[in-house]
């Protein structure tokens, strides 16, 4: 006969337990079934440190705390890993909310309990729960638990709260991930990607010094999918590099084209996922570029975020040498939006330093910045200078915040103020009208 238990916990296996689900959804009286998903976020932590028996002896002891004495209880099971369910019966006068409540006491008090046990300070159960009613007697089991699953890892990325209750809502931002993910290849070979420049102005807010380049996508009816949407999902499920290489070979593209028409151009920077630090072939892929359009290399210059060089101090390094070695200059993106290391700064060999518009956006009712900003702000750019390193201020949208940016001498600025992020026709034009004022600046 075929085994029906887990050997680690002692628990049902998972076909078993849906079996046995389904046998109790078909037997729901005036109750409902909740469906509890749990699992432990930096299991791996504790299995890399102490190894995998102090690993299963943490599982054993998790399963116990969540099984035993528990009298509403009709099934559990290990899913996988450390990923437990279980199937609850829950009278209809205790609230959806309330089971929350009490599981998520359950796994405080748990997590309490192991992170002394088990020196693991970071420790944490994350939760997501369905449930199933009399009305849902035709749902399948196996749906009532990928309900509870979904939950679950929404519970896994919150920073507070450690137990979610499953909405259908979440279907629909699942459905909207999958359609996002599985359709990036197609709409960038249908056009649908774009890349779109902001410029970057020099202090005396009249110069243009250069510009980012930012993908944009817009759907055929026109509405659009802003970056903050789809990368987070394709950093995750790796397509960013398609994403990247795809604006990347459109700059050089537009590049070539402009010194092929003789008309002036500026360096166009680029930005630089996370994604790329784990197989490095970033660096051969941008050779070749530059060898299939014969652009110059300080047309071209890379924007790492804050957080790669934080995460992964040495790649970073290896990728900074690579760019230099190729002649382009690197800036560190978004300073100031996370756990900002000053040491980084005088370890790193960067060449431009960008200041997170979080520093812009903290303004007095007045439209005026905060003193305390204003000090760090300063404090930046002149550490920056002292090390040789180009300032740049993002997210400048008045002209109170770029003429105390002048002031300081923070020598980049680049924002709303100036322009928006504008497709590649707009901001031919605005780099012909900014030629012209400095030309007729420069004659007159
Ligand atoms: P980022 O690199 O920090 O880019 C700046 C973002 O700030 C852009 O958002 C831009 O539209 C916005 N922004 C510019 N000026 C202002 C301003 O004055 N006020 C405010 N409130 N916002 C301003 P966007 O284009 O939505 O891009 C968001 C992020 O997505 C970017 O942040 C960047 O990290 C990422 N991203 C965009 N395109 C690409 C790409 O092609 N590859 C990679 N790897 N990441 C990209
Ligand atoms: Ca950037
Ligand atoms: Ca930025």
């Amino acid at each position: 006969m075929e085994e029906v238990k887990d050997i680690l916990t002692g628990l049902d296996r998972y076909e078993e337990f849906l079996k046995k689900l389904e046998k109790e959804i078909q037997e729901l009286d005036d109750c409902r079934i909740a469906i509890i998903y749990t699992d432990i976020k930096y299991f791996k932590y504790i299995n890399d440190t102490y190894g995998y028996q102090r690993g299963d002896m943490l599982l054993k002891e998790f399963t116990r705390q969540v099984t035993q004495g528990n009298a509403s209880m009709l099934c559990a099971a290990r899913v996988f890993s450390d990923n437990i369910v279980l199937a609850s019966k829950v009278s209809n006068s205790i609230s959806n909310e309330e089971v929350r409540e009490k599981v998520h006491r359950h796994n405080l008090e748990m997590e309490k309990r192991f992170r002394e046990n088990y020196s693991a300070a970071r420790l944490k159960f994350c939760t997501g729960i369905s449930f199933i009613s009399k009305e849902d007697r035709r749902l399948d089991p196996a749906t009532a638990v990928s309900n509870a699953n979904l939950a679950r890892k929404i519970a896994k990325e919150m920073k507070e709260d450690c137990c979610v209750l499953f909405d259908s809502r979440m279907v629909e931002g699942i459905k909207k991930e999958i359609e996002i993910t599985s359709s990036l290849t197609r709409a960038i070979a249908d056009g649908e990607l774009k890349v779109y420049y902001q410029p970057k102005m020099k202090t005396d807010s009249v110069r243009i010094d250069g510009a980012e380049a930012l993908a944009r996508w817009q759907k055929p009816d026109g509405r659009f999918i802003y970056p903050d949407e789809f990368i987070p999902l394709i950093e995750q499920s790796g397509q960013i590099v398609e994403l990247d290489y795809f604006v990347y070979r459109e700059v050089f593209k537009f590049i070539a084209g402009r010194m092929k028409e003789n008309k002036p151009i500026v360096p166009i920077s680029l930005n630089v996922s996370r994604a790329h630090l784990d197989k490095m072939e970033i660096l051969s892929y941008i050779r070749s570029l530059f060898e299939e359009y014969r652009i110059q290399p300080n047309m071209i210059e890379f924007e790492l975020t804050e957080n790669i060089y934080i995460e992964n101090t040495e790649k970073a390094l290896q990728l900074i040498e690579g760019l230099h070695e190729m002649g382009t200059k690197v800036s560190m993106d978004d300073f100031g939006s996370g756990y900002s290391s000053l040491n980084l700064l005088s370890r790193l060999p960067i060449d431009i330093i960008k200041l997170d518009k979080v520093f812009l956006q903290d303004e007095e009712l007045d439209n005026h910045l905060k003193e305390n900003d204003k000090i760090i702000i300063s404090c930046i750019v002149d550490m920056a200078k002292k090390l040789r390193i180009t300032s740049l201020c993002e997210g400048v949208e008045t002209p109170e915040q770029s003429d105390y940016l002048s002031e300081i001498g923070c020598e980049l600025q680049q924002g709303y103020y100036f322009s928006r992020p504008i497709p590649e026709d707009d901001f031919e034009k605005f780099m012909d009208r900014k030629f012209s004022e400095e030309n007729s600046l420069i004659t007159a």
